[in-house]
């Protein structure tokens, strides 16, 4: 097996493996959090930050718009620029970053070593902050035409969609949030949502009952997405009541029906809960690995918002800071 690299530092002639006290993997909120404040204790963490379109992930915030409710702005930021300014803070105190995905680790040996990019890194402990990516469908089409008018980021292909017809999937806040956010090009937004009821705040459904390109049709589901040629034309429907099937025309359909934590690397070495979450001691974030923490996305499944994903990557790094002292 060739000799991997690995994340080095210069002891007299002799290049090393350097162990660092806290590797944190994933850059949003909570990792970035979770970096802030190991940077602050003095930890001079490492955060392996992901990559997404050859740069720096910064996690779900990077892919909407407006955050109106993380405390401290009163007209709201915009979620790539509230990642730029936490990547920011962090690096002040210390922070370095590796825009790299992590292949492969190994949570049997003492220390940790973590594999990204090709090179081996080593570390006392380890936060892990790795969020959650969109659920699909899983329904014919949706595959074939994903990226061709199929898509689960209305910020980032929205602008495609001007004077088009787009559906819209799911009755939470983030499909208000996107079929809100896509009336700025559709000319009509269906909202296709499987109940008579949504899940959404109280705020965003009225913001969206509101808007008159925002058309809703109740307890349907999408059973299949048509298309050809790099095309949507539309979407075949089934009443949840009746069972009948019918379709509805449309130019591009986004998926909006919640997450699932991106946790998979660490399956069969930490415990996970059957939906996929890490699991962690609370009130604590500690994992069954002495040393080994999770926040945000990756082991809530409740709240899921920024603010709180940042509250448990701050906890992460506290619970790290003890455990180190502890090791000493
Ligand atoms: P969510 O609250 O879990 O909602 C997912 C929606 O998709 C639900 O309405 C669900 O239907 C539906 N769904 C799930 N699987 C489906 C399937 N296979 N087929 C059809 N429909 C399906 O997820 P979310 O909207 O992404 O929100 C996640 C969290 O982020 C929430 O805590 C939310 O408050 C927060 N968030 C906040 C903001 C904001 O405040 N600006 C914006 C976005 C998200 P049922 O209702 O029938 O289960």
């Amino acid at each position: 097996m060739p000799q991997r690299n690995a994340d080095t530092s210069r002891t007299g002639t002799q290049a090393v493996p350097q162990t660092r006290d806290v590797i944190i993997v994933g850059s949003g909120p909570a990792g970035l959090t979770a970096a802030v404040y190991a940077a602050r204790a003095n930890l001079e963490p490492l955060v392996i930050e992901g990559i997404q379109a050859g740069g720096p992930t910064g996690g779900q915030l990077t892919l909407t718009t407006d955050v109106e409710n993380y405390p401290g702005f009163v007209d709201g930021i915009i979620g790539p620029e509230l990642i730029r300014q936490m990547r920011a803070q962090a690096e002040r105190f210390g922070a370095q970053y590796l825009t790299e995905d992590v292949d492969e680790v190994d949570l049997t040996v003492r220390p940790f070593r973590l594999i990204a990019g090709g090179r081996e890194h080593f570390a006392h402990s380890v936060i892990i902050a790795t969020g959650a990516r969109p659920r699909r469908l899983e329904v014919p089409g949706e595959r074939r035409l994903w990226g061709a008018g199929v898509s689960a980021c209305a910020t980032c292909d929205g602008f495609f969609f001007r004077d088009r017809h787009v559906v819209v999937v799911g009755g939470g806040d983030s499909a208000m949030e996107e079929a809100t956010f896509l009336t700025k090009f559709a000319s009509r937004v269906t909202v296709v949502h499987r109940r008579d009821e949504l899940r959404a705040s109280k705020i965003m459904q009225e913001r969206a009952f509101k808007n008159d390109r925002i058309e809703f049709v109740w307890n349907a589901t999408v059973e299949e997405i048509l298309g050809s040629d790099g095309m949507v034309s539309g979407v075949v429907l089934q009443d949840t009541k009746t069972g009948e099937r019918s379709e509805l025309a449309c130019d591009g359909v986004f998926l909006a029906i919640g997450h699932i934590p991106n946790t998979h690397l660490f399956e069969g070495q930490l415990d996970v809960e059957p939906n996929g979450y890490l699991v962690v001691k609370e009130p604590g974030t500690a994992t069954n690995v002495p040393g080994v923490f999770a926040c945000g996305d990756a082991m809530d499944p409740i709240y899921r918002q920024a603010v709180t994903a940042a509250g448990t990557g701050c906890r992460a790094a506290m619970d790290a800071e003890r455990f180190l002292a502890a090791l000493e």
